[in-house]
């Protein structure tokens, strides 16, 4: 079956096919009163609730590579980076709002595969898409989200609450997306050179990536952690600063201490390095901690915890306690396994326009 161009269907069309996917991320929102297909969506907001928005630009070529990035996975991993940041507001995510603009060598059926991505995480996050604008595009793929969630004032969690001597926490493991996006780049090399020497594509050349599905995953689906909300929810746990760690540990650390205006002290053996990471990093004669410090894209959660709080953290085995928060003169600083104290702030983070 050929596949269908998106000027046969028209913008009009396009949207009606967009509307019937989103339709299922609905239905668990009785307080929308207005979705696709007006001229702006409407929601009730929930009474003496906050409301929180994020958005995120996803650019071809910048944050993504057609050529190692399936459709379905970028459309999954576009909502949940926006989760993510509301998740680091302590807040619960409602509704998103999607911009698209693609380039005119897209199929209907390439857009039909982002929005079942998108649609299917916006389901598993209780999110529901209430509208968005579509614009053809000069130049690659271009996706922007809107969210918008709601939390109570006092569960509100800023970047910037973070006291001496709290303990600092994070969840999961780090290094996990770096690794992965190693992997597939390496990948995408050896089928350019075939490509380029016009080898026939042999498959069997390339490795088998089964092995290293799990480091994959984290580059190519990243969770956002609102079971993480939803157990502080629960158990009335009010962290007193956090970030959702995007740029790498170090650099999200940085952010935190600054708005806080704290320093840090955070232990190398205390830093859940994904194991997959350590696996490909000793393969690729790379630094798995150095991944997880500034590697960037794991969507973990960092937050800080005075330490009376340990008991509610302590039973939960995806919660790691890094280090503690410090005052600002002590600098920012990691202790390696042998004791020797490493000055962070001199460590890069991720930064678009310097790298
Ligand atoms: P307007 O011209 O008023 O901006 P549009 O024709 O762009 O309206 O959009 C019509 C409806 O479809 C609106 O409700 C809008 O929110 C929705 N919509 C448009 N593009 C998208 C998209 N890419 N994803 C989700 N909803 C969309
Ligand atoms: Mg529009």
């Amino acid at each position: 079956m050929p596949y269908k161009a998106i000027s046969d269907l028209g913008e009009f069309g396009l949207i009606d096919r967009i509307s019937s996917l989103v339709g299922p991320t609905l239905d668990a929102s009785p307080n929308l009163l207005t979705g696709i297909g007006d001229d702006c969506a409407v929601y009730q907001p929930t009474a003496g609730m906050l409301e929180v928005t994020t958005t995120d630009l996803l650019v071809e070529k910048v944050h993504f590579d057609l050529l190692t990035t399936p459709l379905k996975h970028l459309g999954s991993k576009s909502i949940s980076v926006n989760v993510s940041d509301i998740c680091a507001m302590n807040a619960t995510p409602q509704y998103a709002l999607i911009g698209i603009a693609v380039p005119p060598s897209f199929s209907v059926e390439m857009i039909e595969e982002l929005y079942k991505g998108m649609s299917h995480a916006a389901r598993i996050y209780g999110v529901a898409i209430a509208g968005g604008d579509t614009s053809v595009s000069r130049s690659g793929l271009f996706i922007s989200v809107t969210m918008t969630g709601e939390v109570s004032g006092e569960r509100l969690t800023r970047r910037s609450g973070a006291k001496p001597g709290e303990m600092i926490c994070v969840t999961g493991t780090l290094g996990g997306a770096a690794a992965g996006l190693r992997l597939l780049m390496r990948e995408k090399n050896i089928m350019l050179e075939h490509i380029e020497h016009h080898e026939p594509y042999n498959k069997s050349l390339m490795v088998d990536l089964e092995e290293y599905a799990d480091a994959i995953k984290e580059q190519l689906l990243p969770a956002a952690r609102i079971d993480i909300i939803r157990f502080f929810h629960s158990r009335n746990i009010n962290p007193t600063a956090m970030i959702d760690i995007s740029d790498g540990l170090s650099s999200d650390l940085r952010h935190l201490c600054n708005s806080s205006g704290t320093g840090a002290v955070i232990h190398e053996g205390r830093i859940p390095v994904h194991s997959g990471a350590r696996r490909i990093a000793d393969e690729l004669r790379d630094d798995a901690l150095g991944w997880s410090l500034t590697g960037g894209e794991d969507y973990q959660l960092l937050f800080t915890l005075p330490k009376e709080r340990f008991p509610d953290i302590a039973e939960h085995d995806d919660i790691s306690i890094i280090g503690e928060i410090t005052e600002k003169d002590a600098g920012i600083s990691l202790v390696d396994i042998y004791g020797m104290s490493i000055d962070l702030e001199k460590l890069p983070g991720y930064d678009h326009f310097r790298s």
